[in-house]
């Protein structure tokens, strides 16, 4: 595709690189129909093609966005399955980024959107917040549930956190076994505190040792999401120098939506050769879990049929689709292969907070195809799907991380806590 953008704005690196994701695409329109917003609302403007002719056109004229553009933009779930189906190789990434940042600098969104916007950005990343909001949810559960839109579905996420489970970051240990640097993470280890103890347990039966990488944060992927670049860059150098300082083989967090993120960290700083450098150091030694953890065989406490949610992160961010599957299957369990599995769940980060009614269509789409397979559980390794994904109209959902360590002899998962009865 043509593009008409000036020599002063290609000096740009982050417009170049959409630049030539821009020229890579024909307009075939092959993506269109994998893509979730398309499937639902049928317009082409809430799909790729027309997304990416907004986005031209928005970054050309370095101008101030229409709240027609904004609002396609938005409702976009950055799941990626667009980059999967694409033959031309179009790197859809570059374009909904630089779009996002571009959106977030150029237009001023309606009061009620800045003050959403900046609550999430900020809630998600402050654990103490979030069990505040958390015990306010449950206090006043009978308000909470009638609260309509966002702050609905902000409240629903908080009623369903863990509550029984320890916070603690428990890490098991072995004697001349590779270490590992285990990000501490905000979201999941206050809506779901078991899973980290989970992974450090598989971990270490792999002769591999998780070690909390002191000083990092967030890994600042929701502030990334959201468009907020220069936060998003303050959460990268403070994990990058955490780790650096450590000294680890390698680096993990348990949620793929993070991993991925992390991994794309030289992105952030295009226009910093000395951050570039180090951030690209850095992301070359992130690993998802699922490429720490070698499949083990093991005699679970009950064979499980799995129904394994596969996150978009993982299958299109990473494309390590297929190895989650077989950990589950080498433990000891039938997995399921649930259809359209390459369809977002509608989780996506900050998402479900931001877009509830699509996000909502979206996983009732998602739950309604794995009740066909009729699953004991559903295993995931994001914790925005797991807990976007649970709830009373759900089979229990659980991190892999949780399934292998309950199959290789660990604690029963809160969410397997019905099965005690047969351990
Ligand atoms: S992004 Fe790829 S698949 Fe989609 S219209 Fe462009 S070239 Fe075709
Ligand atoms: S990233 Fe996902 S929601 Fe966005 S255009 Fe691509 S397929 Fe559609």
């Amino acid at each position: 595709m043509r593009t008409n953008f000036s020599l002063a704005q290609l000096a740009d690196p982050d417009l170049a690189a959409a630049e030539r994701a821009l020229r890579a695409c024909v307009h075939c329109g092959i993506c269109t129909a994998t893509c979730p917003t398309y499937v639902l609302l049928g317009d082409e403007r809430d799909g790729p093609r027309g997304r990416i002719v907004m986005m031209q056109e928005m970054l050309e004229a370095d101008a101030v966005p229409s709240a027609e553009t904004v609002h396609h933009i938005d409702r976009c779930l950055s799941c990626l399955n667009c980059r999967t189906a694409c033959p031309s190789g179009v790197d859809y990434a570059e374009l909904i980024d630089t779009a996002r940042a571009h959106i977030e600098t150029h237009y001023r969104r309606p009061l009620s959107e800045r003050l959403l916007r900046g609550f999430v950005a900020n809630m998600s990343v402050r654990p103490s917040l979030m069990r505040f909001g958390m015990m306010l949810a449950r206090l006043f559960a009978p308000i909470s549930r009638r609260l309509p839109g966002a702050l609905g579905a902000m409240a629903e996420v908080a009623r369903k956190a863990q509550s029984d489970a320890p916070d603690t970051f428990t890490l098991e240990t072995s004697s001349d076994a590779m270490r590992v640097a285990a990000m501490p993470g905000c979201v999941q280890r206050v809506l779901a505190p078991s899973i980290d103890p989970a992974i450090a347990r598989v971990l270490a039966r792999r002769d591999i040792t998780a070690v909390a990488l002191e000083g990092a944060g967030c890994c600042g992927a929701v502030a990334h999401h959201l468009g907020r670049e220069d936060e998003a860059r303050d959460f990268a150098k403070r994990a990058i120098e955490a780790f650096e300082r450590n000294g680890a083989a390698h680096v993990s967090i348990g949620a793929t939506g993070c991993v991925v993120h992390m991994k794309s960290y030289a992105d952030l700083f295009r226009a910093d050769a000395h951050w570039h450098a180090r951030a690209t150091a850095f992301a070359a030694k992130v690993r998802d879990f699922t490429e720490l953890a070698e499949p083990k065989s093991a005699r679970p406490p009950s064979e499980l049929r799995v129904a394994y949610h596969a996150a978009c992160s993982l299958q299109h961010g990473m494309r390590l689709a297929g190895q989650g599957e077989a950990l589950a299957a080498t433990a000891g369990h039938e997995v399921l292969s649930v259809p359209e599995g390459h369809l977002c769940c509608g989780s996506a980060g900050s998402y479900s907070l931001l877009q509830p009614e699509l996000s909502g269509a979206l996983r009732a789409r998602k739950l309604g195809n794995i009740r066909t397979l009729q699953p004991d559980v559903i295993v995931s390794g994001n914790i925005g799907c797991l807990h976007h994904l649970s709830g009373a109209d759900a089979p229990p959902v659980l991190h892999l991380a949780e399934l292998l360590d309950w199959s290789e002899g660990g604690p029963v998962p809160p969410a397997l806590a019905h099965l005690k009865a047969v351990d």
